[in-house]
């Protein structure tokens, strides 16, 4: 097993609908054993980020699910990455499929509000992976590698350990199609075989790469044995209790 650090996250996404069934959520957390040597990250919605957190507890921290590539001035409806940083957030969610399918965000894009979100001090969950038409066509590699590219083009070497790569398969998110262990396992040592070489070993095997689509409580433990899966990205089942048998996933 490496010597990363197991990450957790749990994207809610634009749920759970009311107040009272977040609080049940963040009871359960907040009320759970959890895996000690797993780093917890939620994402609530941007309204909940500060009531939230200030009530979990069990050294979980808070996440953006999104941000902006500027930190002020006229732009309606965005999230500054610098007033996150000001209100204590630590993390924010970049390049979710939903973002760039949905909201058209391209890789460039993604890659400048990666840069805008370090130099405010954030830490970034970048989120990359393939449709079902490029894995048919085998070009998950090709695609990785290219929405990481945009990336490496922008950061520097040290401002990867501020970095948490979530390997996503698009065909795999919220579809209940989860990613087998050897096709997450490929991916992810492709991944890192992409950051060894346009940013360096060192960096290649110290950065995070985490799963994300799909993950339950029933598939967790399978997908937490390979030697290149530091972690998951959640989404479904992390507005349900199963999600802290996810986080104690290596237990
Ligand atoms: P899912 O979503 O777990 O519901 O598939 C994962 C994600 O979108 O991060």
């Amino acid at each position: 097993m490496s010597t990363r650090q197991f990450f957790v996250g749990g994207n809610f996404k634009m749920n759970p609908g009311t107040t009272q069934q977040k609080a049940a959520i963040i009871d359960i957390l907040n009320n759970a054993k959890l895996d000690p040597t797993t780093e917890v990250v939620i994402a609530p919605p941007a309204l909940y980020l500060l009531p939230l957190k200030e009530k979990v507890k069990n050294g979980i921290s808070l996440s953006a699910q999104n941000s902006y590539v500027k930190s002020t001035g006229a732009f309606t409806g965005e999230i500054s990455p610098s007033q996150l940083a000001d209100a204590g957030i630590p993390w924010v969610i970049l390049g979710h499929s939903e973002r760039r399918t949905l909201f058209h965000e391209s890789s460039e894009f993604v890659a400048e509000k990666t840069r805008v979100a370090l130099d405010h001090g954030l830490k970034v969950i970048l989120c990359i992976g393939e449709t079902l038409d490029q894995r048919e066509a085998g070009e998950t590699a090709k695609v990785c590698e290219s929405q990481l590219q945009a990336v490496v083009k922008v950061l520097k070497e040290e401002d990867w350990s501020k970095i948490v790569i979530a390997y996503e398969p698009v065909w795999a998110i919220g579809t209940g199609k989860v990613a087998s262990s050897a096709q997450a396992q490929e991916a992810h040592v492709d991944t890192r075989a992409v950051i060894a070489k346009f940013v360096s070993p060192a960096v290649a095997s110290s950065v995070r790469i985490i799963y994300g689509g799909s993950v339950t409580a029933a598939n967790c433990r399978e997908l937490a044995t390979q030697q290149d899966v530091d972690g998951f990205l959640v989404g479904g089942a992390s507005l349900k209790p199963e999600f802290v048998d996810i986080i104690n996933a290596r237990q």
